[in-house]
């Protein structure tokens, strides 16, 4: 029998050997170990399941091995593991019961997400009837493993297709060889799905083409803030950074039942902004679904606040939902800058009693530098604001309570007092 890397049981026999420090984050419950703390991780193949031990040889779980990548140990259990594609199935099984009782409204939700549901490198999320994949680490790449993957999510889900999405960058780092996004399995790459159902009209309806567009074709952790800004919004809205238009129409659909704190106001119109033309061709085709009739406009967004700004534009609702500037550790000063100016412009646009709704989904950049640099902006614009809700990605994507990097997403939602 040829040897298949990280799957068979003999695989289970590599180890590696941490460092008091590397055995200090297990204990911290971080499942993530840097190769600096790795003290001795001899003749270990690519992506194998390894037995992880401290320097004196005492047993500490079970991880995924990373030959390339900085992190290079991914613990997945903290007892033996000798069937790595079965405990991927079972995983799997799990994080689509997780969601049963958490997630209601939507057929567009996410299934696994990776260290946030015990899988390192695994991401699936579900649009409609397609389901679209993720593979992140080397582990998860081998061929068992994938399909283990595939063969579960059919039996689970009975989706019309499956849909992988590469990321060219991750492969590069995990030393994997390239590969394109394609149809895995099925027929269908592209459908229609509905979010918030329950709560507005019917819900919001997205067009979905699971080979084009950005992350894994919509941001489907921001789910629960369009329903939570819809709340909201009312009056004129601009959607700074609106990619295929989640908060615009969420806004604009909503706006036809009534606005939280401003029940006689209703959404007169809604603007998009974003420099990806692709994105507003989408987001015009969602208005058209939903029957709306709204704005779009291409051009880069930090432009276009400084001009509006400065021209004495006004809105009574904002949202700001910029990309990830801070990438590196090593960018953070330079996104808080951006996140200052952002911010700052939008709070001198809006009227009284308006509606910010500002979010960063920079990892880098913690909830309370966020709400530190937000609350600088306030005071530079010269206005009170009420913190209305404190948010964070949809339920979907869970947050570990001891992994900061899985609690990403920042979303605040403020009225201005004054
Ligand atoms: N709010 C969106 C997600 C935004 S993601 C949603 O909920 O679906 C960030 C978006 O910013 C992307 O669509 C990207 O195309 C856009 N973008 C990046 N840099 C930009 C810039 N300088 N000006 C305008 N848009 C930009």
């Amino acid at each position: 029998m040829p040897k298949k890397p990280g799957f068979s049981p003999e695989h289970v026999e590599p180890f590696v050997k941490l460092s008091a420090r590397g055995v200090a984050r297990l204990q911290g419950r971080h499942p993530w170990v840097y190769r600096s703390d790795v003290a001795d991780s001899n003749g270990v193949p690519p992506g194998s399941l390894v037995r992880v031990l401290d320097e004196r040889g005492k047993f500490l779980g079970t991880a995924l091995y990373s030959s390339s990548s900085q992190i290079a140990i991914r613990l997945i259990s903290h007892g033996s593991v000798a069937d790595l594609p079965a405990l991927v199935a079972e995983r799997i099984r799990a994080g689509i019961g997780y969601r049963k009782g958490l997630v209601s409204n939507t057929d567009a939700y996410r299934i696994i997400f990776s260290e946030g549901d015990f899988l390192p490198g695994l991401i699936v999320d579900r649009y409609n009837d397609v389901l679209c994949l993720q593979i992140l680490t080397q582990a998860m790449d081998a061929a068992p493993v994938r399909a283990a993957v595939l063969q579960t999510l059919r039996e689970e889900l009975q989706p019309a297709g499956i849909v992988e999405r590469v990321d060219a960058r991750i492969r590069e780092i995990e030393q994997l060889p390239p590969l394109q996004s394609r149809l895995l399995w099925g027929e269908k790459n592209s459908t229609v799905f509905t979010m918030n159902s329950g709560s507005m009209n019917g819900g919001v309806r997205f067009h979905y083409d699971g080979l084009e567009g950005q992350k894994t074709g919509a941001f489907l952790d921001q789910r629960e803030n369009y329903a939570a800004a819809a709340r909201y919004a009312h009056g004129e809205a601009l959607d700074a950074f609106c990619y295929q238009g989640g908060f615009a129409l969420h806004s604009s659909v909503h706006s036809a039942v009534h606005s939280a704190l401003h029940p006689a106001a209703k959404c007169s119109s809604v603007t998009g902004v974003d420099s990806s033309r692709p994105a507003l061709e989408m987001a015009e085709k969602n208005a058209t679904l939903n029957g709306r009739e709204m704005e779009w406009i291409e051009a880069n967004a930090f432009d276009l606040l400084r001009e509006y700004a400065s021209s004495g534009r006004r809105y009574d609702t904002i949202v700001l939902d910029p990309p990830a500037f801070a990438k590196t550790k090593r960018d953070l000063e330079k996104a808080l800058g951006g996140y200052k100016e952002l911010n700052l412009r939008a709070m001198k646009m809006l009227r009284p009693g308006g509606i910010l709704v500002t979010c960063s989904c920079s990892y880098h950049v913690s909830a309370s530098d966020f709400f530190e640099v937000v609350a600088d902006a306030a005071r530079d614009a010269h206005k009170t604001f009420r913190v209305v809700e404190n948010r964070g990605a949809a339920k979907d994507h869970p947050m570990l309570l001891n992994v900061p990097e899985t609690g990403y997403l920042k979303c605040l939602i403020l009225s201005v007092s004054n």
